[in-house]
């Protein structure tokens, strides 16, 4: 008989899950809050930067290359690829081994790089500050994933293929054992269910806390001066290590706007906050921008975004079993959205008994 898997929550987690169980061959039902996409999801945004580098967080750069296979084979479901590859340039503002810890993994990929010189960012990079750069390096196999354009053709595609989508659908009172739940006050069951929550998910699932923590994150975006509209033109995605920030930024590229935000996690608020920024939540960022960029007084605030994730201490992925008919997913950090698809398909390959469950558990969290 033909399998039914009921998935709460439609950002690129559910969203990419579906996709994958609908091509298992199980019958999927998707239930969202809001609209689908929802404009408030972590995933409703015009960018998010994908990478082979990984640095510190052992056991994810090998799974980068399944994770741009992932994406492949969507593009070519999608009919369209939704990526800008850009390179990455890594700047560091304090001692770091990362290019050393990266190098090895990046040479064994088979992804060229190479250290930059700071006279080289001096002519090619004019919108960065050369104070204080102690390294720099740039790596290919890096871009930008148009990510409200993929979420809205993936939302597409699934209307399309027949799978059941249910927006404006808030589900409640999840019981684990039975596989069933609470939709606008109605109650329904599947054989299994899966929590994909995003910064929700704790408020579902109480028992996920202190563990999972939603943490409220803002990003700017920025209008560039005229004299710099070139370089930013044809700039790579940049991340920016600093003494007490690690700015991410995207060049305005691909018709998308420039983005700086800032790698660290407040740890406050709920998903159910608002996303009006405020001055606080806008000030450690434009500190963080005016450490990165030369003259940031001369960039026009063009909008504050304000945006939710549910982070974790170590920020792997929390993809686990929980009672005896359902699933969490959850992305736990700044990587959801890269390693979405390929980590949505190692769990619909659990959860139609293709793959060993505590196997994929593993593998999800970059210890496989
Ligand atoms: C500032 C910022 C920068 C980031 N940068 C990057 C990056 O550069 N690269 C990268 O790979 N990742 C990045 N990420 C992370 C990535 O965006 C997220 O990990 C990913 O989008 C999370 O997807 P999700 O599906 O788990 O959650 P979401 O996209 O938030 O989706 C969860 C959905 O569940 C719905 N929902 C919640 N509760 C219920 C309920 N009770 N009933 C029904 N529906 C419900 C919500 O409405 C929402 O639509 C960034 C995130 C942020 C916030």
């Amino acid at each position: 008989m033909q399998q039914h898997i009921a998935i709460i929550g439609a950002g690129i987690g559910g969203l990419s899950l579906a996709w994958a169980l609908h091509k298992r061959g199980a019958r999927v039902s998707l239930y969202e809050q809001g609209a689908i996409p929802n404009p408030i999801s972590s995933s409703f945004d015009e960018h998010r930067i994908t990478r082979h580098t990984y640095g510190g967080l052992s056991g994810y750069g090998a799974l980068m290359p399944l994770a741009f296979r992932a994406y492949e084979e969507l593009w070519r479901d999608l009919g369209a690829t939704h990526y800008l590859p850009t390179n990455l340039l890594y700047v560091a503002r304090r001692a770091s081994d990362w290019y050393e810890a990266t190098a090895g993994e990046l040479d064994a990929m088979g992804i060229a790089h190479r250290p930059v010189s700071k006279a080289e960012i001096a002519t090619r990079l004019p919108m960065l500050r050369q104070e204080g750069i102690a390294e720099a390096f740039e790596a290919e196999g890096a871009g930008m994933l148009f990510a409200s354009r993929i979420v809205t053709d993936l939302a597409r595609w699934l209307a399309e293929a027949g799978v059941a989508l249910h927006p404006h659908s808030r589900v409640s009172e999840v019981d684990t054992e039975a596989g069933s739940f609470t939709v606008n006050g109605e109650r329904r069951s599947a054989d299994v269910v899966v929590i994909a929550a995003g910064a929700w998910l704790p408020a579902i699932y109480p028992a996920a806390r202190p563990r999972l923590t939603p943490s409220r994150q803002v990003m700017l975006y920025l209008q560039p001066p005229v004299e710099l509209a070139t370089a930013w033109a044809a700039a790579p995605v940049l991340v920016d290590q600093g003494v007490t920030h690690g700015g991410y930024i995207l060049p305005p590229r691909g018709g998308t706007r420039l983005k700086i935000g800032d790698h660290v996690f407040t740890r406050r608020g709920d998903g159910s906050d608002n996303r009006i920024a405020t001055p606080e939540d806008v000030a450690a960022v434009k500190t963080a921008a005016s450490e990165i960029f030369e003259g940031f007084e001369r960039y026009e605030l063009l909008e504050a975004k304000v945006c939710y994730y549910t982070v974790t201490d170590d920020e792997r992925f929390v993809v686990e079993p929980i009672g005896a008919r359902s699933w969490l997913l959850s992305a736990c950090s700044g990587h959801g959205f890269k390693l979405g698809p390929v980590i949505a398909s190692g769990l619909a390959d659990a959860i139609t008994g293709k793959r060993d469950a505590t196997e994929v558990t593993a593998w999800a969290a970059g210890k496989g």
